[in-house]
């Protein structure tokens, strides 16, 4: 009878396990966005490129917890970099400094141009995070601007024009920040400066009239992992920062690792002034780190600071010192495992390869639809792309918006019943697990869905 109900109800136990968590958490999540209809999917185990729920359902994962899992679940030199690190360290956690930290940041300052020197967190919010106030101590300016559709982690000062609704965003040239929650502030929302995205002339514009109070510009290189900067745009925006005495902080959390092992400055061969890493340098674990121009990372330093000079005088001896700080930054366990997955993407051209498949994928996907007859083309950067339901050229968020998202709603929700694992609407991340076969089973599904949908 277990079975029969199985059959009429595949994810019966999801459902029940569900409801239950719905008692005790709002909504039944722990961050937003694992939400979808009609209920989440309960996972129970993983193996490389699979996932398995709690009714023993199969899926190729292609979410790969937001990108993080670059080697896909379970990648044995990962797990037994870990497991030997917990028996050889004899303890979960220092709490003081070790050598992993050490070589983590030299494998690091080796791959990132614009990296001379790194400081851990825990998570890529709180890179970026630092990376912000970082600018703000550095240049002592306190505003900063963003790009509209782009993310950056979870804070207030983030939350603005990410996915906003464009009847209140003002225009393209001149886009104004919409809170993406309640409970931010006005002073959040007066101190950070929307722009638009692949468009330099409306950016110059702005960032000219706002340069004396502005600290940074915090971009995704490749927005939402997948819609690239234009390579004259990023090297402009280059160059008028460095004009107008604005930093610019590469948000890589996404990027890093995932379009080259040096992420997009090795790319675009543009060096930011600060970066914020996270997700595929944790190999799966929490992390986050912030690399930089050493004058500027240096004032974070003890022992160093920066001399205080207050109008015009020089308070000889006084040093200033930026605060950062975190009970389990640079963890050990945490840093043996990203350090095992960097190895692993290094060895045997690991990461060209897995562009390559991901490239197969893509266009093997791009003819699916086209023999279905829906208009779609892929758009991404090394090893992520996102599936983008219209023909016309997408370079931005508002570009974005005239994409077809409710049929892809209908597709996404079909490819999970038939064992596709994507969040609803977000983006594909590959693994160095997926092989030739998954690629050729996830074309396969796509195909099924298309002509079940269009009937
Ligand atoms: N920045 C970017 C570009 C991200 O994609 C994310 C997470 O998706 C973050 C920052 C925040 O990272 P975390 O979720 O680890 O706080």
């Amino acid at each position: 009878s277990e079975e029969a109900s199985l059959l009429s109800d595949p994810n019966r136990k999801s459902r029940e396990l569900y409801e239950r968590a719905c008692e005790v958490m709002p909504g039944g999540v722990t961050a937003n966005i694992k939400y979808f209809e009609p209920h989440p999917i309960m996972m129970e185990k993983g193996k490389g490129s699979k996932l398995f729920d709690v009714d023993g359902n199969e899926y190729i994962d292609y979410l790969l917890c937001y990108g993080a899992l670059i080697h896909g679940h379970g990648n044995e030199p990962v797990m037994k970099a870990v497991y030997d690190q917990l028996a050889n360290q004899g303890t979960t956690i220092f709490g003081t400094p070790h050598d992993l930290e050490v070589k983590m940041a030299e494998k690091l300052i080796e791959l990132y141009p614009g990296i001379d020197m790194v400081r851990y967190t825990n998570s890529g919010l709180e890179a970026t995070l630092l990376a912000v106030r970082t600018a703000m101590a550095y240049t002592e300016k306190d505003k900063i601007a963003k790009f509209e559709g782009h993310y950056h982690g979870g804070s207030n000062q983030f939350l603005l024009s990410v996915n906003p609704d464009i009847e209140k965003s003002g225009t393209e040239d001149e886009p104004v920040a919409v809170p993406e929650s309640t409970g931010i502030s006005s002073h959040e929302v007066e101190h950070t400066i929307i722009l638009p995205f692949n468009n330099m002339d409306a950016t110059e514009r702005i960032l000219r009239k706002q340069a004396d109070e502005l600290a940074a510009i915090i971009l995704e290189p490749v927005q939402g992992g997948f819609i690239p900067a234009d390579e004259e745009f990023i090297i402009g925006l280059r160059k008028l920062t460095n004009e107008l005495g604005i930093l610019l902080i590469f948000d890589e959390v996404k990027t890093g690792f995932r379009t080259s092992l040096g992420g997009c400055q090795e790319i675009f061969g543009v060096k930011p002034d600060l970066t914020a890493l996270g997700k595929v340098l944790g190999g799966g674990f929490p992390v986050g780190a912030v690399g930089g121009r050493k004058d500027i990372m240096m004032i974070s330093a003890p022992n160093g600071g920066r001399d205080i000079l207050s109008a015009g005088e020089h308070s000889a001896g006084k040093k200033e010192i930026l605060f950062h700080s975190g009970t389990y930054n640079g963890h050990p366990t945490v840093l043996a495992a990203g350090l095992a997955t960097i190895q692993a993407l290094e060895e045997s051209n690991q990461m060209q390869k897995l562009c390559d498949r991901t490239k197969l994928l893509r266009q093997k996907l791009e003819e699916v639809y086209q023999r279905q007859g829906v208009d779609m083309q892929t758009i991404g950067m090394g090893s992520i792309f996102n599936i983008v339901l219209t023909k016309e050229t997408v370079k931005n968020y508002r570009d974005l918006q005239k994409a077809n998202m409710s049929l892809r709603k209908v597709i996404d929700h079909e490819l999970l019943l038939q064992g596709i694992y994507t969040k609803p609407l977000n983006r594909y991340s590959m693994s160095t697990a997926h092989t030739e076969e998954d690629i050729a089973k996830t074309v396969e599904i796509h195909e099924k869905a298309l002509k079940k949908i269009r009937g």
